[in-house]
């Protein structure tokens, strides 16, 4: 059994939580046109036997996304932290990706239902 140290929440079973892969791939710039950058971003993954850094979503406790530094071989796990960070400290300063408040802000309003529809001006969602 896992037991993942959340920054907010404290240490907490792994069942609280859910798995999304590897932290290490950095997705594209939006503008970004070369498929075989987006395609190793979206398919390609290493299978490490050792230490990694994972994202993990802790979905039944405070729904922040958190980076966890873990040995695959041992499962030890050497610390987590919430992955807004994690990002800006490899974007040099800039947030993005994964935990991003933008994303975390969108995240908690649909988990709360505040999320609202937007309808495009002059009508319809259709845009007639
Ligand atoms: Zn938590």
């Amino acid at each position: 059994m896992l037991r993942i140290a959340c920054p907010f929440c404290g240490v907490r079973d792994h069942s609280e939580f859910t798995y999304l892969g590897d932290a290490e791939p950095q997705r594209p710039a939006h503008q970004d046109q070369d498929a075989k950058r987006w395609f190793d971003y979206v398919y390609l993954r290493d299978n490490p036997c050792g230490k990694i850094s994972e994202y993990w979503h802790h979905l039944h406790g405070c729904r922040e996304w958190l980076v966890v530094h873990r040995d695959t071989q041992t499962h030890e796990i050497f610390g987590a932290e919430l992955a807004r960070d994690f990002n800006a400290k490899r974007n040099n300063g800039l947030s993005g990706g994964i935990g991003s408040d933008k994303a975390g802000q969108a995240s908690r309003e649909q988990s709360s239902g505040l999320a609202r529809p937007t309808l495009r001006e002059g009508g319809g969602e259709d845009g007639r």
